[in-house]
């Protein structure tokens, strides 16, 4: 019996001729394509670490969490402008408003910014702001949006639908390096699996970190926040994902002071900027005992 539409990890080379390892053997069994953002290196000798919060919601908030990001040791920022959220009457994000507060926070911190785009038509808009696009998961296989982006020549965060297999990933990223942008960086963000909101909102799927490694030469990261959706289980989640092998963490957080508002959305993964320091300062100690080895070796 033959199915229609089947796809499984041979047909990499077909679907993704430009990503393959095994259509692009310069990049050998391990080499990693260094995706560069500012002074920030994806895949680079170092995770790089995101954090910020959600939403962008106020220019309070926002300086507020950019300076405890920055403070931590962390390398960028994020925050949502634009909010891919379940009903059209949750709040939606400040938009171009948003955005600007963004580009102040990352003027004042030093830090680059990614952020979410979802309509093709404001690319053109998130690109003036922002130094990194990040495609949602909801978003992944939103063909004339990766085109889009693969046109605005500007580094892209492509997170992996929530349902979709290593190949639909994969081949998303094509779509966006076909337009001649290869400065892709894919992010492991949670699957819809047993869990399904019972115990943790998805289920961080990290064996599919060493799989993307071996099929492509693209830098990969993980998301513990939304993954977890519990912020208790965020640093355990981060420190699982380095294990096996992530380059880099992209992590929400919210002010702890105690008048400081809830977030209007994701508050329960939200850790507080105490746990995201201790999250850099385990990658330290992580670098440092590597090297160590190294040396030793
Ligand atoms: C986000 O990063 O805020 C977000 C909405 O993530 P995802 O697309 O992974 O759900
Ligand atoms: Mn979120």
């Amino acid at each position: 019996m033959r199915i229609a539409g089947r796809v499984d990890v041979d047909d990499l080379p077909r679907i993704c001729p430009l990503l393959s390892r095994r259509t692009n053997p310069r990049f050998g069994e391990a080499q990693t394509r260094v995706v560069q953002v500012g002074s920030v290196r994806f895949g680079g000798e170092r995770p790089v670490v995101i954090a910020g919060p959600c939403a962008v919601e106020s220019r309070e908030q926002t300086l507020e969490v950019a300076r405890e990001v920055k403070g931590s040791g962390a390398d960028m920022l994020r925050g949502g402008a634009y909010k891919p959220r379940t009903s059209p009457h949750d709040f939606q994000g400040l938009g171009l408003e948003g955005l600007k507060i963004l580009r102040e926070a990352s003027r004042e911190t030093g830090l680059p910014v990614v952020t979410e785009v979802m309509d093709p038509r404001l690319v053109e808009q998130v690109a003036e702001y922002a130094d990194m696009f990040q495609i949602g998961s909801r978003n992944m296989q939103n063909y004339p949006l990766l085109v889009e982006v693969g046109r605005a020549r500007k580094p892209v965060l492509l997170k992996r639908g929530m349902a979709a297999g290593l190949c639909e990933w994969l081949g998303a990223a094509e779509y966006i390096a076909n337009e001649g942008n290869f400065d892709i960086v894919l992010c492991e963000r949670g699957i819809k699996a047993f869990s399904n909101g019972e115990y943790s909102r998805y289920s961080l799927d990290l064996n599919v970190i060493p799989a993307v490694k071996a099929e492509t030469f693209l830098p990969v990261i993980a998301d513990p926040s939304h993954a977890t959706g519990v912020a208790g289980m965020v640093e355990g989640a981060s420190r699982a994902a380095l294990e096996f092998g992530a380059q880099g963490l992209i992590i929400e957080v919210a002010s702890d002071r105690l008048d400081a508002s809830k977030p209007k959305c994701d508050a329960a993964q939200a850790i507080s900027p105490r746990t995201l320091r201790r999250i850099v300062h385990y990658i330290d100690a992580r670098q440092e005992a590597l090297a160590e080895r190294v040396l030793a070796a």
